[in-house]
């Protein structure tokens, strides 16, 4: 079997204080990476880097909001400071809250767009440098973007959430053009309904009921068979490049 060891590497995981972020953060360092972990509860933070280190690997708890750009520029210091060039980066910080268009949220749909898209871009943006270097000395560098099964689907009282999904996906593809010629891999993974704090955002009773019942109805991954999905895309050998992972429970259309 083709694998490429994460001894060595650098990883950045966004989303890293629960759910799938938390479970790519335990995965990469458990393969050998060193991890820095971002997320707004720093304490969550502390006591996922306090489980990697007992475990034998490195890992650095980096207080950050993806929606500010002094955190992201901050973090970005921290993490450089601290290890070097960064050779992976994996955004998985995002929120879900249902937002029906005739409500005219406009805080929850910023709040959405701001972490989903524009939370994505900074972070990307704070080490594309990075990821560019040190594909340039021949060294395997990835970006891995977290998106959702809701970019091709459509979930009522869901749009605008949806809507930053199906632009992170075409974010990425249309960032393999930019990266992909100089070495970088990009991985879009498209989850479907996996267990995670995400629904525990959606406070509505009515709207959390209807989400229940379409989890009963199908079942759920788990947060760590997502992220075995960006362990094994992130262990290949660099010029092999798992472009798109859309994972779903089987039971989901
Ligand atoms: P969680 O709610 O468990 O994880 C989301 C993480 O994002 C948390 O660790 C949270 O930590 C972090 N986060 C939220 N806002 C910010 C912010 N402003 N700055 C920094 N970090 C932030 O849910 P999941 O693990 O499920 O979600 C991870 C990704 O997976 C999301 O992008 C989600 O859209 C996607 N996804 C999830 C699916 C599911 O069914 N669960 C299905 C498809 C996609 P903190 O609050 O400490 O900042």
């Amino acid at each position: 079997m083709s694998y490429e060891s994460l001894n060595g590497r650098t990883a950045v995981v966004t989303g890293a204080a629960s759910g799938i972020g938390e479970a790519i953060a335990l995965q990469l360092a458990g393969e050998g990476a060193r991890v820095a972990l971002l997320a707004r509860r720093g304490e969550r933070l502390e006591a996922i880097a306090g489980k990697i280190r007992a475990d034998g690997g490195e890992a650095l708890a980096v207080v950050t909001d993806v929606t500010d750009d002094r955190s992201v520029a901050d973090a970005k210091d921290r993490v450089q400071g601290a290890y070097g060039d960064v050779d992976l980066v994996a955004n998985s910080a995002g929120v879900m809250v249902p937002s029906p268009i005739d409500q005219g949220d406009v805080a929850a749909w910023t709040r959405m767009i701001d972490t989903n898209v524009s939370g994505v871009l900074r972070v990307t943006g704070a080490f594309t440098g990075d990821l560019i270097g040190v594909a340039a000395e021949g060294r395997t560098a990835d970006l891995v973007n977290i998106s959702s099964i809701g970019a091709h689907l459509t979930f009522p009282n869901y749009s605008v959430y949806s809507a930053t999904k199906a632009a992170l996906t075409h974010l990425s593809q249309c960032l393999r053009t930019e990266v992909g010629p100089r070495d970088v891999r990009v991985t879009n993974v498209e989850p479907g309904f996996t267990d995670s704090e995400l629904r525990d955002h959606v406070t509505d009773p009515v709207r959390a009921g209807e989400l229940d019942a379409m989890v009963a109805a199908v079942g759920s991954l788990t947060s760590e068979e997502v992220a075995d999905l960006v362990t094994y895309a992130v262990s290949r050998p660099r010029h092999v490049n798992l472009r798109q992972v859309m994972v779903l429970p089987t039971r989901q259309a």
